[in-house]
This record gives structure tokens, sequence and C-alpha cells, in this order.
């Protein structure tokens, strides 16, 4: 008989310090939340009694379904986030309460789709809402916002000395780098400011001429969107962000905070011409090692090797560590 040698255990006790904030449990045992299907019908009559009869069928869920897993995977070790929130966050939520998904989830899915995504009235009383999407343009249309951007106006006597737009989520333009630039890339959008610009509104009739200041404010919630090209010249992105998991950094710092990576939202681009739609899966990190994969065709949440490909990198989602305290 061979003699077991006993693993070492000390590595997987004592988690490294980025994940020190996030209990164990949800470490390394696998997700507990559910995982919604892709697409499906439902009779409205339980939301809206104006829907009575009425039949929805959904298609193409998977860009929201992704941006959802990815949004539960990351918020349900927060206890900041729960009260006044966007009905996105409230679902996400939801669907960290059971490892199924249950009535209230879909017919809630249901409701934001309606919201967001065309709908078109077919025979027989049936509704079809079209999810297909750019899910960087849903993250947009859901009012999830990672950045708010101060314009301030030095001059004292300026209508709009505040000004203040918001970004659902913080861009960052690859031109034929890798991932490895991550903390470049968010270096560079953290310093950027518009230098030298000048007011254009008015005073009293005449130019205001006051010096803009820019300030960004951060959330708890970072959300990244990429945009790649081979070209820095192309005017439209053509490609995207190949790498594998591990490749993928752990931290990284926005404005002089350290942020622990919760996931991304993959792209798999349709295998040939012919079929115009791909496919969105989300992929959730667990620890520094262990991924696992949330895939709205699959039935189950499924661990993943942290070797896998992922076509393209679209989003990652990041939290504020000081958000886990309590
Ligand atoms: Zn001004």
């Amino acid at each position: 008989m061979k003699s077991v040698i006993p693993k070492k255990k000390s590595k997987y006790l004592n988690p490294d310090t980025e994940w020190k904030t996030i209990p164990l449990e949800n470490v390394f045992s696998p997700s507990k939340m559910g995982l919604l299907p892709n697409g499906g019908s439902i009779i409205g009559g339980n939301i809206c009694p104006n829907d009575k009869g009425k039949i929805f069928t959904l298609s193409n869920t998977c860009g929201f379904d992704s941006l959802l897993q990815l949004l539960g995977h990351t918020l349900r070790n927060l206890t900041e986030h729960q009260e006044g929130i966007e009905p996105v966050i409230h679902l996400a939520l939801e669907l960290t309460k059971n490892n199924y998904i249950g009535k209230t989830v879909l017919n809630s899915r249901l409701n934001i789709l309606r919201n967001i995504f065309p709908t078109e009235d077919l025979p027989n009383n049936v509704v079809r809402i079209n999810c297909d999407c750019n899910v960087v343009q849903t993250v947009q249309k859901l009012n999830v916002r990672s950045v708010v951007e101060k314009r301030i106006c030095t001059n004292q006597n300026c209508p709009e000395k505040v000004k203040e737009l918001s970004f659902s989520t913080i861009l960052l333009q690859f031109h034929n780098e890798s991932i490895n630039h991550l903390q470049t890339k968010i270096d560079q959008y953290v310093h950027f400011e518009s230098a030298n610009q000048i007011c254009t509104g008015k005073v009293d009739n005449k130019k205001c001429n006051g010096n803009l200041i820019y300030q960004k404010l951060y959330g708890p919630l970072h959300i990244l969107s990429f945009s790649y090209s081979t070209d820095k010249n192309q005017k439209y992105p053509n490609e995207y962000l190949n790498c594998t998991l591990s490749e993928i950094p752990n931290i990284v710092e926005i404005n002089k905070k350290t942020l622990m990576l919760r996931g991304i939202v993959s792209y798999n681009p349709p295998l040939n011409g012919i079929s115009a739609l791909g496919h969105y899966i989300c992929y959730a990190k667990r620890s520094h090692l262990y991924w696992e994969v949330h895939d709205d065709l699959n039935k189950k949440i499924k661990s993943v090797r942290s070797s896998t490909s992922v076509a393209v990198v679209l989003m990652l989602i990041l939290v504020n560590e000081n958000a886990y305290s309590t």
C-alpha cells in the first residue's frame, strides 16, 4: 500500500490578503446562487392585470443573464448595496437567495427586459421580446453607475458651475496590447484630464471663459468595458481582447484604492458568418486560483480551468474592498 502524504492545507486555509474580506466558504465551495435560463416563455397575468392571457417569449437573453450572474456573484457579500437600489441590482441580489430560479426572479427579469428591449406583438397573444444586445449598451440602459464625472467651472458667476455626468462603465481602449496592460490602461483613464478647457457657457450674455476642472468620483461597483483594435487609427474597434482566465490580474488599483476582480463577461463570436449571433458567458472568480462559469445555456454553474481561453473579455467587475467591511 502506498503511503499517503497529507496534502498541505495551509495554502488554502490562509487566503491571500485580497480575499480576506470574503467568507471562506464563499470562496471555496461552489456558488449557491441560481443560474438564469436562456430565453423562455412566461404567462404574463401574474405580473400585471393588463397582461392577462399574454404569453411573453424571450430570446437571446445571454447578454443580460451574464451581466446579472456577474452582479449577483459580486454583490452577494455586500451589505451596503441593499437599500435604495436599481431594479437590476435588486434582481441580482434575489438571484443569490436560492440555488434555483423561482417565479419571482423570472418575473422581475421579464419586467426589466420589456423596458429595455423592443417588444413585438405576434398572433395568439404572444409577445416576443428580442434581447439581442451589445452587453455594454445594456449596462447603460440599466442605469448602473461606475463613475460620476464632475465638471467644475472656476468662474463663480457661471450658471453651470458644477455639472455632473454619469458613466455606467469605465471604457478602456486597447490597441494591440494584452490584458497585462490593464493597470496601465486604468491609470491612463484615472489621470486623463481634458487639458486647458475653457467654459463655453454664458454669464450675463457674454462668454464665461472660466477654466474647467474635472473630477472623477468612483462608486463601489466598477464595471470596466473594453474596446480592442489592432490599429490605433481604427475608428471603430474591430477585434476582441483575448486571454486566458489565469492572465487576468487578481487585483488592480483605481484612484489609489485596491480592488478585487470578481469576474468577467466573455463573448464568443459566431462560429461562422451565416449565424449572426454570438454568445455571452459570465466567468466568476471564486479565489485567486478558482473560476467558475455561469453559462445560461448550461443547467448548472460549473468550475472551470484557469487555462480556459476567453474568446473575448468585454467586461470586468470590481468591488472596492472597503465595501465589504461592516
Ligand atoms: Zn463657466
